[in-house]
């Protein structure tokens, strides 16, 4: 079961959120069958379906035992896991920086060194503290404790590594989770062998076992495959070593070091790897990659090269982890031919000159400067329309003017570089994102060199359309966040997108009115208008500028996106009031489709005629389900509110009540606080966070952007980009009816506010209550004092200039991403101080402990529901919050005409504190329940009915079905 939360009940209505959603589920295995009960309409199934789609049924549990580790967050490594690779920069012996660091005992940065690791892609990190001059095992031990807690660092397991058992054993005592021993061998004999593996099986790690003997390292392949078989029985028959926690590392020797003995060092331990897992069952191999080009040192790209080749083979022979710097892996396919050659000639043992060959190769890439330059630029040797090509598929903006111009006077127009080297290359781009083989992000960077080519080309082109006015121009969209919304991070991805396909997109912003779109639409002669927006009002807001294009008599495709849109809502509501296309558009990867097919002369009727058909089924199962919802009376759902035993309740007196504002909070430490599950899926990459990161398909991609993101965090803190203020309140108050009314003391008889609360209406489960917010406050009747809890924060002061600058620099990927990662800071910002408020302000939960994980699953007592969301729907209720706090003065946020804030990376809500309070969708209203809250809200019963369109059960007027669409 799936298990949709009920905070998504508002929703559930549209089978694409269903399927994004449920999505990630479905990626990351978890779901097998899907079903539903009264609600799921064919388009859910049909939603279902597709994501399904091509994907493999999971495999059942436990059909041989896996190998399990894990930091904080477990590490199971499959059959089907590709390679896992080990941090090797924790180590004193291995990397001068990490030794000085340790020396002058500066952990700190040492630590800095193992989040680089985990940042680059580490899914382990190996520790190392072998070194003559130091108390090895306290410095173990001082390292690993701090490590311990720092969790971004310590979701991955450690590998202890050390050749001095009481190292290996300190470490043991630190860690967390399940860990590795690197190592144990047979080198001073059985008997103390099997008592380390005692050992390290009542610690619960498992263990590299190095291919060592009495008589020493085995070096051929003979040896290798003598000793780890040995080493396997004693351990698997004798102690009872788990065969899946065996870790073998065969040696990985030193080749090409002139010593023709060693020349087949890689040879056997690939084959040995092979042998290992063919007759080994269940155990692992491993090995110390960098070994390997040892006698290259100095020269980083040879050895780079001979990495990533040694590893492309052993990985091939059954190779499953390996210690390695993992931000110094060159991708195999893009190692130069030639180098590549040379390097394989060397691996695998395939002439007797190969080291010769290979040194003499070398020198070109002696100097890293010159060598990086040179492999870096090899693209810059083609010809102008293969470099606009590689620029564009790789996002290099670095040469892009240049080119562009070169390109220009090679040809007789400068529309013809866009329309023919530009768009070859966007071509790419377009279906290799649309084969899913390339990822959101990489498309945002190839249009921003895509942009800053046109910019340069559009002076001259607007001078040859003066020669020739005929040219056909580009079929122009034009995109808006309606008014009163200020959202558009999904709009500009879709305008990025649609500009790398050609579309000449003109983008007017956010909060445009209608009249300005319509105005701009005629001025510009548009092809397509697309709306965007994320807040509830703007559905109605979207609804308007759809009437006033039919009033207008305008005939343009309208193309609908953003949070709250859906299809339901873009069938039922606004296709019935325009005579023109609508659509709506799930996300920036349809859009293209979409867009091409309304603008195409042969596919749009066709296209527009199933359309039609389909949005008319859309309005027919709406209309049929409708009929199903019971609604009670109201004083049914009031009679049924949640029960709370309020004689028995604990009601927590607050340590402060009262305002208290923050004006220039360090984001340095919200950062810690970030959800970056919705980054991802801000940037069209659905998937958990961390387990993305080291996704197979998107786990590269995922990796780059996230690096991306902490460097530009890394500037939103030390360039001081974005300030974060904020206020919080709490107050004494109590239920009364359905409202609740906050005092301004403790004497209770001055009211100081009212909040008005709204209550579900939809017949219940048999003993399932009609919630509303007011339930979770102590009726005033009882006579007990109770409180209530509002924030607002902000993360959004500053980052205008910041985003002109972008703007100006034709930079959408950075303006995005600051965008995106000014959200995920107002998110943190209000998680941050709902723990303040738990712990210290409200004081109610002093002791909790909950790491970030817990923080993000709400796991903690009492919630903080936002106005506009399906618990309290009505977002005018922010203008009594506002009011309450005076939210303006203290942090600068304001409201827009349909209550969404401004700065948009800002967050508010209420807070609440009894044990038993949740979130719940309020959902479908009737008549009554209306009427009686127009009535104490002092509003008329239209104007409640506007604000809460999405959330009326009834009738209130007519659609305006005036065309058969
Ligand atoms: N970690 C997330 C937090 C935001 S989503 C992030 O970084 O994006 C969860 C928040 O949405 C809740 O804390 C609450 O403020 C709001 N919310 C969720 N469901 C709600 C509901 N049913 N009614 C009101 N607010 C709700």
């Amino acid at each position: 079961n799936a298990g949709l939360p009920d905070e998504f009940g508002a929703y559930n209505e549209d089978p694409g959120f269903m399927s994004r959603y449920l999505g990630d589920y479905i990626d990351n295995g978890f779901v097998n069958i899907i079903g539903g009960c009264c609600g799921t309409t064919p388009d859910h199934i049909r939603a279902f379906a597709d994501i399904i789609e091509g994907k493999k049924p999971r495999r059942p549990f436990a059909q041989e035992p896996l190998m399990k580790l894990s930091g904080l967050e477990p590490l199971v490594i499959r059959p089907e896991t590709n390679f896992v690779n080990v941090g090797e920069r924790t180590n004193v012996t291995g990397s001068p920086k990490f030794a000085r660091l340790i020396k002058e005992g500066d952990f700190e940065g040492a630590l800095g060194i193992a989040r680089q690791q985990v940042e680059n892609g580490a899914q382990i990190v190996d520790i190392n503290m072998d070194e003559g001059l130091l108390e090895s095992d306290k410095v173990m031990t001082r390292f690993l404790n701090l490590l311990g807690s720092e969790p971004d660092l310590s979701r991955v397991p450690i590998m202890i590594d050390s050749s001095k058992w009481s190292v290996i054993e300190a470490g043991l005592k630190c860690i967390q989770g399940k860990g590795i021993v690197n190592s144990i061998s047979l080198k001073e004999g059985e008997e103390s062998f099997k008592a380390q593996a005692r050992t390290i099986l009542a610690y619960g790690a498992a263990a590299v076992v190095m291919a060592f003997d009495e008589q020493g390292q085995a070096d051929s392949y003979e040896r290798k495959i003598e000793v780890c078989e040995r080493a396997y029985r004693i351990l698997v028959d004798e102690v009872g070593f788990p065969p899946q926690d065996i870790i073998f590392d065969p040696n990985i020797l030193t080749v090409a070091t002139g010593m023709d003995e060693h020349n087949n060092y890689a040879v056997d331990f690939i084959n040995a790897t092979r042998w290992i897992k063919q007759n080994l069952p269940l155990a692992k191999v491993s090995g110390g990659i960098s070994n390997i080009s040892f006698s290259f040192r100095g020269n980083n790209p040879v050895r780079e090269a001979m990495h990533s080749a040694f590893l492309y083979h052993a990985i091939k022979a059954g190779l499953d982890m390996g210690i390695v710097n993992s931000g110094m892996l060159e991708v195999y396919e893009e190692i130069p031919k030639d180098l590549l050659e040379y390097v394989e000639d060397v691996l695998l043992n395939r002439r007797p000159d190969a080291t010769e060959r290979l040194v003499d190769f070398a020198e070109q890439y002696t100097s890293d400067k010159v060598a990086d330059v040179a492999r870096k630029d090899a693209w810059r040797e083609g010809t102008v329309e293969e470099r606009l090509k590689h620029a564009l598929i790789k996002g290099i903006i670095d040469y892009i003017d240049e080119d562009t111009e070169e390109a220009r006077q090679n040809y007789a127009e400068a529309l013809e570089v866009i329309e023919g080297p530009l768009m070859a290359g966007m071509n790419v781009v377009g279906d290799l994102f649309g084969e899913g083989k390339m990822f959101l992000p990489q498309v945002v960077k190839s249009a921003r060199v895509m942009k800053k080519s046109v910019a340069i080309l559009i002076p001259y082109i607007e001078e040859e359309k003066k020669k020739n006015p005929n040219a056909k121009p580009r079929a122009k969209v034009l995109m808006a966040t309606v008014k009163g919304d200020v959202h558009d991070i999904g709009k500009n991805i879709v305008g990025v997108v649609l500009a790398c396909n050609n579309y000449e997109v003109i983008d007017l912003g956010v909060m445009v009115p209608a009249e300005k779109i319509l105005e701009e639409a005629r001025n510009h002669r548009v092809d397509v208008i697309g709306l965007s927006g994320l807040i509830t009002p703007s559905l109605d807001e979207m609804v308007h500028v759809a009437s006033e294009m039919q009033r207008e008599g305008f005939t343009l495709p309208l193309l609908i996106g953003g949070a709250t849109t859906s299809r339901v809502h873009t069938a039922v509501k606004i296709a019935p009031g325009y005579s023109g296309t609508t659509v709506h558009v799930l996300d920036a990867s349809r859009s293209v489709p979409v867009v091409s097919s309304l603008t195409s002369e042969i596919h749009k009727d066709e296209y527009v005629k199933n359309l039609r058909k389909e949005y008319k089924k859309v309005r027919e199962d709406h209309a049929k389900r409708q009929d199903r919802k019971e609604i009670l009376p109201f004083e049914e759902a009031v009679a049924n509110r949640t029960r709370i035993d309020w004689a028995k309740a604990e009601i927590p007196k607050p340590a402060h009540t009262g305002i208290r504002a923050w004006d220039d909070f360090p984001i340095a430490e919200i950062r810690d606080y970030i959800d970056w599950t919705p980054f991802f899926i801000s940037w069209e990459m659905g998937g958990k966070f961390p387990a993305i990161l080291e996704d197979p398909v998107k786990g590269e991609e995922a990796r780059k952007l996230f690096a991306d993101a902490n460097h530009m965090l890394d500037r939103i803190i030390s360039e001081k980009w974005l300030q974060a203020r904020a206020v919080t309140g709490i107050f004494p108050a109590n239920a009364v009816g359905e409202d609740i009314e906050v005092y301004t003391g403790e004497a209770r008889d001055e009211v100081q506010a009212v909040l008005c609360m709204l209550r579900q209406q939809v017949r219940k489960r048999k003993g399932q209550p009609n919630k509303s917010l007011a339930d979770f406050i102590a009726p005033k009747e009882t006579g007990i004092s109770d409180y209530i809890g509002g924030f607002a924060v902000t993360t959004g002061i500053g980052i205008e200039e910041k985003l002109k600058e972008f703007d100006e620099s034709l930079d959408d990927y950075s303006s995005i991403m600051l965008k995106a990662l000014a959200d995920r800071l107002a998110e943190a910002f209000a998680e941050l101080l709902h723990k303040k408020v738990r712990m210290e302000i409200w004081g109610y939960s002093p002791g909790e402990t909950l790491r970030n994980e817990d923080l993000i699953k709400e796991t903690y007592r009492g919630i903080r529901p936002a106005p506009g969301y399906p618990a309290n729907p009505d977002h005018t209720e922010k203008m009594t919050l506002f009011e309450l706090l005076r939210v303006e003065e203290h942090t600068g946020i304001t409201l827009t005409e349909s209550y969404a804030m401004y700065p948009a990376s800002s967050v508010s809500g209420l807070y609440f504190a009894h044990p038993d309070s949740d979130y719940f969708a309020v959902g479908q209203l009737g008549r009554d329940q209306v009427e009686d809250y127009a009535g104490r809200k002092g509003m008329t019963n239209e104007e409640v009915e506007q604000w809460l369109s999405p959330n009326l059960g009834y009738d209130n007027k007519p659609v305006p079905a005036n065309r058969e669409n």
